[in-house]
């Protein structure tokens, strides 16, 4: 029996760990991501080291790398970061081939995040699967015909830039209303300082309390952003019939009030049909999906047999 390293690089952590073959994590920690890229692939040696002691007599058979910023397939390696400039482009298997001794991938972290729910967590036995996960922005991932959807260059699944209201918001991405914009953390948080004229720093967690408390402009700044979510699921069924939409991340935290009114626009947006035969359920995983998702990537694209001790870091396709 063999185990796999799962490595997933956040905008402030770095989570990693071991899962086994059924994509069952058997060990994972975390730590805070370092300032540059050098003491990041640093940081990465040494938790190899440590994940490969605590593997102890299990090989580790292959690993996995979600790391966030635009992955082209292609030429393997991120064109675009948002945390570390200095990977842009950069031959990053040519750096991790020095002390990853095992054959290794990477790819984008919501990719990841979305494999591994759909291996081991709310997407488990479906075909079909978009996650989205709902935080500070908005991530996604889709698997298709148990395949994940990469598209044609690997920039697929940018479904936080669905455009949900053509008036809204400017997004980091240059465009307006994308469905990041209006379904945030921070855009619910805007929402309601708008509604209620309210002076104090919140958080989408306090505007939840509020909303829960009875607060009729923190329900309706969930309402609001629900609305938008809506849209942007109608959308999705629509165009991909998916078998589960699964929803994750922190703001999801605040259950129906996000939920009730996200799925009652869906319904009303996508065909009867499509919207009956796809469940909308929340992630399973929580902050380990990443983990899973990278590790059980690696198990399932890297046939660990086919290149007995040598050091693959590139994927051919
Ligand atoms: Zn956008």
């Amino acid at each position: 029996m063999s185990v796999y390293a799962g490595f997933d690089l956040g905008g402030t952590q770095l989570k990693y760990g071991l899962i086994n073959e059924d994509c069952q994590i058997i060990y994972d920690s975390r730590t805070d991501t370092p300032g540059n890229a050098k003491e990041l692939f640093q940081l990465m040696d040494t938790l190899w080291q440590k994940l490969k002691s605590k593997a102890k007599k299990e090989p580790i058979a292959a690993a996995g790398f979600g790391i966030p910023g635009i992955h082209s397939t292609k030429k393997d390696r991120i064109l675009q970061s948002p945390n570390y400039q200095e990977i842009d482009n950069l031959d990053i298997n040519s750096i991790l081939n020095k002390f990853i001794t095992v054959p290794f991938k990477i790819n984008n972290d919501a990719n990841m995040a979305a494999y591994g729910e759909f291996k081991a967590g709310a997407g488990r036995g479906s075909d079909s699967i978009v996650l989205l996960t709902v935080g500070t922005g908005i991530g996604g991932g889709i698997v298709l015909n148990k395949t994940l959807w990469q598209g044609e260059c690997g920039f697929a699944a940018e479904v936080g830039h669905i455009i949900v209201n053509h008036s809204g918001e400017l997004c980091n991405c240059g465009n307006r209303g994308c469905l990041e914009t209006e379904v945030s953390g921070p855009k619910i948080v805007r929402n309601y300082i708008k509604l209620s004229q309210e002076t104090k720093k919140l958080t989408a967690k306090d505007v939840a309390l509020l909303a829960r408390e009875g607060d009729e402009n923190a329900k309706k700044a969930f309402e609001q952003a629900g609305y938008f979510l809506g849209i942007g699921l109608g959308i999705l069924i629509n165009v991909l019939n998916p078998d589960k939409i699964i929803l994750g991340g922190g703001v999801m935290k605040s259950g129906s009030l996000l939920l009730t009114p996200a799925v009652k626009e869906a319904a009303k947006r996508s065909f009867t049909a499509s919207f009956k035969c796809c469940q909308i359920l929340k992630a399973e995983l929580g902050n380990k999906a990443g983990i899973i998702g990278s590790a059980a990537w690696a198990k399932d694209t890297l046939s660990h047999s086919a290149f007995p001790g040598k050091k693959i870091g590139r994927d051919d396709n």
